[in-house]
């Protein structure tokens, strides 16, 4: 029997037996994705075109223009690679680190761990300035490690670290950088269009994000950002870049003067991140940090009035991700599947020293709405009350309230 005859019985069987997608709306209340705007459903919708095509490249010229003001910043190297997040992480190590390098990197959670993780791949030596999860790293361990390691190539560290809510400032640790002459990097993964990341005068000098955060798209592509400095540093490399798929020396010649063919670009994923960029724009960065700011202030206000316990300092909150603990005794994996079943809502549960203890409760983006704090304030407080948990319901509804009257 071949392959074909093999096959053939089996195209009726699989066509029957596998029915077509059909997922239903749900709200995305959790770290990621976070629910996407209808627009840029419907921007990905519109007709694929060459990947040199005139009409693209001139999307393409306005998505790093956008982008650049989104992320506050001149860099020429501005631009969106293809991959999750997680690749824009990449994108910034590989580029930058030959084996033999030196690196600071702050680990307070999931996300700086991935980043030891990815610089020990590069070959890098990696010196990790640590802080309990929950807190944000302290400036003078900073100094303390870029002062006994001299040589140290960069400092990187999670700006808004999506495993345990806190968002670590970034002036203060780009000031240090500057006194021992090292550079900045910092994961806006979970910043970029819910919070300040202001790239220039933070004086970073290098960052990556993610479409699915802030940016309310669909997971896919990953802003970076390299100042003139990384830039200069990726073209004095001495080895070649070890990723073929992310390496800019190639792919800076696809988005910049010579538009060399380097892989084929997402197209239709680059419409939903123009769309993205424009509906940023159109809102203003302002008012967009300001929504961030007021739904969370009103979901924080609600969720003690509960009686609930926030886990992060008030002024290390990071607005689009909020974390909170779970009741003592209330099995707090069982909330998140009566919301799922009930409310067709998804939030997300602890990890690391929070796992089976808290949840994360994200407001990204077009999910930063008064109608979705109430709603996740109305539903956590029904399914705690019929766990037989004595809180205040009303008093939670009540207490958001008053923020949006303020
Ligand atoms: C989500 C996230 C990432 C990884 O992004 P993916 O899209 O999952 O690859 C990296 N850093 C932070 C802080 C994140 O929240």
């Amino acid at each position: 029997m071949n392959i074909n005859e093999f096959s053939k019985g089996r195209e009726l069987f699989f066509i029957m037996e596998i029915p077509s997608r059909n997922p239903v709306q749900k709200i995305l209340m959790g770290p990621g994705p976070s629910t996407v705007d209808p627009r840029i459903l419907r921007a990905m919708s519109e007709p694929t075109i060459g990947h040199l095509d005139p009409d693209f490249l001139k999307i393409m010229n306005e998505c790093m223009e956008m982008l650049r003001v989104v992320f506050n910043t001149r860099n020429q190297l501005t631009m969106p690679m293809s991959g999750t997040g997680s690749s824009g992480m990449e994108t910034t190590f590989v580029n930058i680190l030959e084996p033999g390098d030196k690196v600071v990197i702050g680990v307070k959670g999931v996300f700086g761990m991935r980043m030891v993780d990815m610089a020990k791949r590069c070959g890098a030596q990696v010196i990790e300035v640590k802080a309990p999860w929950g807190k944000p790293l302290d400036p003078a361990d900073v100094r303390k490690a870029l002062s006994e390691n001299p040589g140290v190539k960069f400092f990187a560290d999670v700006h808004a670290e999506t495993s345990t809510g806190v968002l670590q400032p970034l002036k203060e640790l780009s000031d240090i950088c500057k006194e021992y002459d090292v550079m900045y990097l910092a994961d806006t993964v979970t910043s970029l269009g819910g919070v300040p990341v202001d790239i220039d005068d933070n004086g970073v000098d290098l960052a990556f994000s993610g479409t699915q955060k802030c940016l309310s798209c669909p997971p896919g592509l990953a802003p970076v950002t390299f100042s003139e400095r990384a830039y200069k540093v990726l073209q004095e490399r001495k080895t070649k870049v070890q990723s073929w798929y992310l390496d800019l020396t190639m792919i800076a010649q696809y988005w910049g003067q010579e538009r060399v063919y380097h892989h084929t670009a997402p197209i239709n994923m680059i419409y939903a991140f123009h769309e993205t960029m424009r509906i940023i724009l159109e809102e203003g960065l302002e008012n967009r940090y300001a929504r961030h700011k007021k739904n969370h202030g009103a979901l924080v206000a609600g969720l003690e009035a509960m009686g609930l316990k926030l886990i992060v300092d008030k002024e290390y909150r990071l607005p689009p991700l909020t974390t909170v603990y779970a009741p003592e005794g209330v099995n707090e994996a069982e909330v998140r599947k009566q919301l799922m079943e009930q409310y067709r809502m998804e939030i997300g549960g602890g990890l690391g020293d929070f796992k089976g203890k808290a949840w994360r409760i994200g407001l990204m983006g077009y999910a930063s709405t008064q109608a979705n704090v109430i709603l996740v304030l109305t539903a956590l407080g029904n399914i705690l009350e019929g766990m037989g948990q004595k809180i205040d319901k009303m008093g939670a509804l009540e207490a958001a309230q008053g923020v949006y009257r303020a």
